[in-house]
């Protein structure tokens, strides 16, 4: 069994964490993708928001929320 890699909504850069496509102002599910999907740096089984881009910066959505141990949709 060969396993791949998928495109959809899930792995794209233009998800917001509020299920919403920031490219088309649409609301999305996560088993959608269009031909505008661009790869989001992907979040493996390390991620956390100790290594998360947006730790402690104004992009993160859950400030309060937000440590060691914790994830969420807007790792980066
Ligand atoms: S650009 Fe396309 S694939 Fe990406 S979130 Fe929007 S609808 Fe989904
Ligand atoms: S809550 Fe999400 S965006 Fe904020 S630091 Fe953690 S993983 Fe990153």
């Amino acid at each position: 069994m060969e396993v791949k890699s998928i495109s959809s909504c899930i792995n794209c850069e233009n998800l917001l964490p509020s299920f919403d496509c920031s490219k088309h102002q649409i609301e999305v599910d996560l088993d959608k993708v269009c031909s505008d999907h661009t790869f989001k740096k992907s979040l493996s089984k390390n991620s956390n928001c100790l290594n998360c881009d947006n730790f402690k910066t104004k992009a993160c959505p859950n400030p309060s929320l937000a440590g060691d141990g914790m994830l969420c949709f807007s790792w980066s």
